[in-house]
Formats: structure tokens, sequence, C-alpha cells
């Protein structure tokens, strides 16, 4: 028997009574059960939305499940032996209604965005997920900027009208007039439901009374995908949720950069500047203290491995290169690039330096690859001064 859906009939009711149709574990040690019941108001996960929360008898309702119209609620019973109901008890379902609410806010605003984008783009919403913390369309066209602007302009306005929302089964006749999104892939019968002037679309959920309830549509992100476009919006609590959470940061970095928020920008620019500048004069000195480093080491000395705190792979490379030109063996530079990661280039002008980095592999588990002439890596968890002694005590002639 197919579960009566109270939520299709009001999807304002909180609380309800019900009758225990079967009850049954979901395994011998569990203390999850699936009850089955006359009727709920309980919305399981279906057509993109997930299913609600909420207590049901002494239990924790942790999903519902629909099959061929009958509605499964999992519930969680923590002290199963004396709350545990039984087959034809009357039993009292709450649905967690803020969480219900704001599924239907954003469950309602997303037909309106959806219903704007196919009469002015004639676009198909092709995927909605509605969860928590997720609310995302893929449309099977591609939307710009100012497209997505301006449906978003459209969707408040439609809100801010407080237009009706309409849910009902029309007759097979009435349906068959009927110009609705999601035409395809439907049987039995079917819900409609009618935003007038802005959508008409056939869909399961539960919807707010009136287009005012959704509060706000914002589009928060917008990308390519599947050669049409993927969109997420916040609508109603979770908007204000969202804005609060956007502007918490922005106060934290205000604070932080002790810069009010419309100046954050260009105080940003100045300080990536200032950051240039400053590792341009870092490079410098850097650079003068490797050459210094060059100039101690004896003309005739055929391996040379020389160690610098923070220069770059350029850098690096750079230093190999004149190395090479005045030294026959392995000439390789050092460099820690953060605390626990020291990261190396060996050059040699005849020799093949695959040599050195095999032997750096087996003995410090170093990562990297390159050519005869030149080779690059980097060694974790190891200090210079036990790579350095390892290579000279190898490479000592
Ligand atoms: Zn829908």
């Amino acid at each position: 028997m197919e579960t009566r859906r109270l939520f299709d009939e009001d999807a304002y009711v909180k609380d309800f009574q019900a009758t225990v149709i079967s009850i049954e574990p979901q395994s011998e040690a569990s203390f999850v059960y699936d009850i089955v019941l006359d009727q709920t108001a309980f919305f399981p996960e279906e057509g993109g939305q997930s299913a609600d929360t909420g207590r049901l008898g002494a239990g924790q309702v942790q999903d519902i499940q629909i099959k061929d119209g009958v509605i499964t609620h999992q519930v969680l019973f923590e002290d199963s032996e004396k709350d545990l109901p039984k087959v034809g008890d009357m039993i009292t379902g709450s649905i967690q209604w803020d969480r219900r609410y704001t599924n239907m806010q954003n469950h309602t605003g997303e037909h309106i965005f959806s219903g704007i984008v196919h009469s002015k783009f004639g676009f198909e919403n092709v995927g909605f997920h509605l969860s928590d913390n997720s609310v995302t369309m893929d449309y099977n066209g591609m939307l710009t900027e100012e497209d997505v602007r301006f449906v978003e302009a459209q969707a408040n306005a439609a809100i801010y009208e407080n237009i009706e929302v309409r849910c009902e089964y029309p007759d097979r006749e009435n349906l068959a007039q009927l110009d609705y999104r999601s035409k395809k892939e439907l049987s039995g019968a079917i819900r409609i439901v009618t935003i007038p002037g802005v959508d008409v679309c056939a869909c399961c959920a539960p919807h707010v009374h009136r287009t005012g309830e959704v509060g706000m549509l914002k589009v928060i992100g917008f990308q390519k995908y599947k050669g049409g476009t993927r969109l997420e919006i916040r609508c109603g609590w979770r908007a204000l949720q969202h804005y609060r959470d956007m502007l918490e940061q922005l106060q934290r970095i205000s604070q932080q950069l002790s810069a009010a928020i419309p100046q954050i920008p260009e105080y940003i620019e100045r300080l990536m500047a200032e950051n240039r500048r400053l590792a341009g004069e870092l490079r410098e000195v850097r650079g003068a203290e490797i050459a210094r480093r060059m100039q101690e080491i004896p003309a005739g000395q055929n391996h040379v491995f020389i160690y610098a705190k923070d220069i770059d792979s350029h850098q690096m490379r750079q230093t190999v290169n004149e190395l090479v030109k005045e030294h026959g063996g392995y000439c390789g530079v050092f460099s820690q690039t953060n605390v626990d990661n020291i990261a190396y280039i060996i050059g040699a002008a005849s020799m093949d330096c695959r040599e050195v980095g095999t032997t750096l592999k087996e003995r410090f588990d170093a990562k990297g690859g390159g050519k005869a002439e030149m080779i690059q890596g980097a060694i974790s968890g190891v200090d210079y001064d036990t790579i350095e002694q390892y290579l000279m005590g190898r490479y000592s002639s």
C-alpha cells in the first residue's frame, strides 16, 4: 500500500500522528529500524532533494527512502527494548522544521530561477541537487555572467511580487494541454507546481505558499559544466547565513589588515607589490651570498655541493650552470623550500647525474628525475648537513 503523503496535501505540517504498518531492524546488531507508516509528513530523498530529518516516536530519523510509493523511515532507537513501537501502534512524528522550511525556500527559489532561464533562454535544468550545504542546478546551455545577473534580478523581482505557489494534480485532459517543464520521464499521477507568470513544472517536493517566503535568491557561483552551465544559489535563511559567513570573513581580514572593507582590494594590491619588491631584494642578497660561497670553493675541486636558504629554482639552475663551467664533477645546489623539504638541482659537464639521483632516492627516499646532464628533485625530513656528509663521503675526490 502506498504511503499517504501528508506533505503533498499541506507542506506546512510539522507534527503528525500515524499508524505503524511495519517495523524491521536493519540488521541484528543494529539499533536502526526500517519503519513504514500509513501516512507521513517526512519528505523522502527524491528529485535531487535530500530527505527530511526529525523524530519519530522516541527515535531519531536518519534517512527516508521511497520505493513504488512506499516511504520507509530509517530510525535510530538508542534504548530499543523500551522505546520500540509495535505494528498497529499510533506514533508521533516531528519534522526538524527549520531545516525543512529552508529546503522549501531553496526549492521554490530553484523553480523561479529555472522557469526564467527556460522562458528567456530555452534551457532545461537537467541536474538539480539540494542538500544542507549546497544548492546547484545544471542547465543544458551556456549562460554568460550578464545572463546570470539578469535572471537573478528577475527571480528576486518575482520573489518581491509575492506570487502564490500552487501544487496540484491536474486530470489527464488538463495535463495534456499544459506546457510544463520536466515533461519527459514521468508516469502515474503528475503533480504540477505553478508559479503564475514565472514557471510551471512537474515536481514532487514541498514548496512555500508564496514566492515572498523565498526571502531572497543569490547566485554564489557559476561555471561551465558538460557543455552547459552549473549554478550554485542560496535562498532564504541559507542566503542570510551565507551573507553572515562572508561578512565575518571580510571583517576578520579587515581587522588583520587594519583596513576598512572597501579599501581591502587596494590594500592587498599594495601588499603584493611590496612583497614582489622584497622578494627581488632577497634574491639579490641570496645571489651575493652564493657568489661569495662559490669563490670560497678551491678551483681544482671536482665535485661541489652548496646550500642556500630559500632560493627559487631559476636561481638554483643558474648557480648550477656556473658551477659546471668551473668544476668537472657533480655540481649540486640545495635549498630549503619549507620546514621539512630540501630541493636540489645537480648538473655535470661530462658525467651522468642520474647516478646521483638514484643514490639520493635509495639513501633519502628523494623524489625527482631528470636527464644525464641535469637532475632535480626534493628530499623530505632530512637536514642538509646529513645529505652533504653523505655526498662528500661518496664523491670525495
Ligand atoms: Zn521541483
